[in-house]
């Protein structure tokens, strides 16, 4: 069962961002099984596809559903030399710490040198903090690693803009700019910036489920990227074969953990700590019982919050109650995985990925909860 607040998230994706990623690209197709307008290339269904992609680009938060769509996209047989992978990070690069989890970056890091599969970093320069702090001035970059270095993109032609308040838990992306703003905006660049996806068919693999949610029931699990140039044009002056392909969208969340145990890969940290899902750990959409779990295990990151609401003298519970508040009529939960508490507030990954040789799998303390803990 899922909460409303990642219902709403999730009502969010499915009738803002998808469909705005989807404009321009209108055609037919006589094999299309979908309940959105007929276009090229789109399935509802497609747990299996042809492999004839020169690269597969997956994007890896580091949570249970990035793990188990790598996994299938292994599985089936796509060759691990024309995999990489993509993390967003979403407190930038710059010294922020006010969003993610300390030890995110370096666990993607770590995970990908136990795998052996490339791992480029791309990011909004200051990532949340430094969009959410905007007074009237302009966006800042947006930064993309690539096999040849770092590449930073100036967005001189932005407007410029106030923000000074955090994002609203709406349905809106101009209001509810963290998930456009951080991650969107970011992988979408990430591909229309570099040449060497010109000319190329590219597969762009996330790990979203239909279970999720009634809105996610409705994705298609191929399609079209938004980055696709040869289904928008007839001759587009940079030709790009680009699929976003939802490898697990049919899978129940019993069949992620299955896939994460077959795989013999240690439930990653936020899970042991009681978490339901990974994402941002002072996410908007965390529930009063995960802010008083951030209050008792890492008070610093509920004051950094709690300090922001001061500020702009507006709460991000759109009840009007403070972070501080909130943690104060809930029960916290109680943790019992020391180690990974410990783990929690090191930027340095030091746990095992995999689990070692007669070492037992363990479903995590947070697997099949109903606390809301940020979005997917
Ligand atoms: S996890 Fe939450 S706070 Fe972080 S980008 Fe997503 S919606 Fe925003």
């Amino acid at each position: 069962m899922l909460s409303s607040n990642i219902a709403e998230i999730d009502k969010h994706d499915d009738q803002i961002t998808i469909p705005t990623l989807r404009q321009g690209l209108l055609a037919t197709s006589d094999k299309i099984i979908a309940l959105e307008p007929a276009m090229p290339g789109v399935y509802f269904n497609a747990p299996d596809i042809e492999l004839n992609y020169d690269v597969a680009v997956v994007c890896m938060s580091g949570g249970k559903d990035s793990f188990a769509a790598l996994k299938r996209l292994l599985d089936i047989g796509f060759p691990k030399s024309k995999i990489e992978m993509w993390h967003h990070l979403v407190d930038g690069n710059e010294g922020s710490t006010l969003m993610d989890w300390a030890f995110i970056d370096d666990y993607c890091v770590k995970f990908s040198e136990a795998v052996g599969i490339p791992l480029y970093f791309s990011w909004l320069k200051h990532g949340f903090e430094g969009e959410m702090l905007k007074n009237d001035s302009k966006s800042h970059s947006h930064i993309i690693q690539t096999p040849e270095g770092l590449i930073e993109l100036t967005r001189n032609n932005a407007k410029t803009d106030t923000r000074l308040k955090f994002p609203q838990q709406a349905a809106s992306l101009q209001t509810r700019w963290c998930s456009s703003a951080l991650k969107i905006d970011v992988g979408r660049r990430g591909i229309t910036s570099q040449d060497r996806f010109i000319g190329k068919r590219v597969l762009f693999v996330t790990g979203e489920r239909r279970e999720e949610s009634g809105n996610r029931a409705r994705y298609n699990q191929l399609e079209p990227h938004a980055g696709d140039t040869l289904r928008k044009s007839k001759s587009p002056r940079k030709p790009r074969h680009i699929d976003a392909w939802r490898p697990v969208l049919h899978y129940s969340e019993e069949q992620v953990w299955q896939s994460l145990a077959d795989w013999r890969l240690v439930a990653p940290v936020p899970y042991r700590l009681g978490w339901s899902r990974s994402s941002c750990q002072t996410c908007i959409f965390n529930g009063d019982r995960i802010w008083a779990t951030i209050g008792q295990y890492f008070p610093e990151k509920l004051k950094a919050i709690a300090d922001y609401e001061r500020q702009f003298a507006t709460a991000i519970s759109r009840k009007g109650l403070t972070v501080s508040e909130r943690a104060a009529i809930a029960n916290p939960l109680i943790i019992d995985d020391q180690v990974a508490l410990m783990q929690a507030s090191h930027r340095e990954y030091t746990l095992p990925i995999f689990l070692r040789e007669g070492e037992a799998w363990k479903l995590p303390a947070g697997a099949f909860g109903i606390e809301s803990s940020g979005a997917s």
